[in-house]
């Protein structure tokens, strides 16, 4: 049975006399910082010398360099991106942390596919929030909370359940519900849905997008019947608010009878083992070993131009044009310099496919 802790599982008192560092002030440390605080917690923030630094300051939290923020509190959030995570922890936490305090991130990324390895004696906890730093600081004012997936690797002190749900319940999340998970089915589950639906899903929404376009119907309605509209953000929040068949209530009876009635036609697509291999290849670390390979990164430099360079993007600009819509930069993505091509040409078959694909 699957536990899920709720308003009444957690303490706050317990965390009174403690200092909470937050590091990283940025889309999830600002509104987590903020929930924390207002639940009456004292919040010490630390930052590189950037923007958010100014903002931490503009906000009136004490803020440090990260190596002091980790110094001087009990309980530390690492809401920094997962990729320079393992960087910043080896040069400015690792030594750093308090024996018995708690380090708690946000994703179970670094933790769950063994990327670093913190000390033996400090608490390690997740709290992740399925939920933008804006959405988790909104529903935290508007008393609905939001929904997180949460975990523990280590629990040196004995009580690291207590500060676990405390903690939870300051950010606000227990007001909907935290979901007791491990760290790498936390990441495993993030890191499908990234990989699996995602790209499927989009594969069908272009997919009918060239059917209408093929069909000579102008692309700006085709674009605002696919997606430019916002409706479909109405119904995937129905589909949350009251559930995902039951939302079709919200459609006309034509609407409810043509889907059902021609969704059948798509039952065979052969998405299960396309599914299943994706996921396998998450689970046994293969994507993370991929990803953490050097190459990687200047592969991923060269897929993501082709991708710019695909026809949906050309078409969408020239909708956006005549909408009057404003236009973003992924038009303009640069291609990977003389240099990097030589480094990728151990690949350069793997890389083909990806050409032809988005071309
Ligand atoms: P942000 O991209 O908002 O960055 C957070 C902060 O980290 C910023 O202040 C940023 O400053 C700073 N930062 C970036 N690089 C470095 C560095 N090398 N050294 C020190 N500080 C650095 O992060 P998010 O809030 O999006 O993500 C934080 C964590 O929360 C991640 O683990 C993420 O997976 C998780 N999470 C995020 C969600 C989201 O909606 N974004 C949802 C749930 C979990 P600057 O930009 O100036 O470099």
């Amino acid at each position: 049975m699957v536990e899920i802790f709720r308003e009444s599982d957690g303490n706050i008192a317990l965390l009174k006399t403690k200092i909470i560092a937050i590091i990283g002030y940025g889309n999830q440390g600002r509104a987590q910082a903020l929930n924390l605080r207002d639940s009456g917690l004292d919040i010490i923030i630390g930052n590189i010398d950037d923007d958010y630094k100014k903002l931490a300051i503009k906000d009136g939290f004490p803020v440090y360099e990260i190596k002091e923020a980790i110094i001087k509190s009990d309980i530390s959030f690492l809401l920094i991106p997962d990729e320079v995570i393992r960087s910043v922890f080896r040069e400015e936490i690792q030594n750093n942390l308090k024996p018995n305090s708690s380090l708690v991130f946000a994703s179970g990324y670094t933790i769950g596919f063994k990327l670093i390895s913190p000390p033996q004696n400090i608490n390690i906890i997740l709290i992740a929030p399925r939920m933008i730093g804006v959405g988790v600081r909104e529903n935290f004012l508007n008393g609905q909370g939001f929904f997180s997936f949460v975990a523990i690797e280590q629990d040196y002190t004995g009580n690291a359940r207590e500060i676990l749900l405390a903690l939870a319940k300051g950010i606000g999340t227990l007001k909907k519900g935290a979901i007791l998970l491990s760290f790498k089915q936390e990441a495993e589950l993030d890191l499908f849905n990234e990989q699996g639906f995602g790209p499927a899903f989009g594969r069908v929404l272009l997919s009918s997008i060239y059917t209408l376009i093929d069909a000579g119907y102008p692309p700006e309605a085709v674009l605002i019947e696919m997606y430019m509209s916002n409706e479909m953000a109405y119904t995937y929040k129905k589909m949350a608010d009251i559930g995902l068949i039951k939302q079709v209530d919200f459609h006309s009876q034509t609407s409810q009878y043509g889907a059902i009635s021609r969704g059948i036609r798509f039952r065979k697509l052969p998405l299960k083992n396309k599914m299943e291999q994706i996921l396998k290849e998450i689970q046994d670390g293969d994507f993370t070993k991929e990803w953490e390979n050097k190459i990687t990164k200047l592969k991923f430099k060269l897929i993501k131009y082709f991708a710019t360079k695909q026809k949906i993007n050309s078409i969408e600009r020239e909708v956006r044009k005549n909408l009057q819509l404003k236009l973003y930069d992924i038009y303009e993505e640069e291609p990977p310099t003389k240099e990097e091509m030589v480094k990728l040409q151990s690949i350069s078959e793997e890389l083909n496919l990806f050409r032809q694909y988005y071309e």
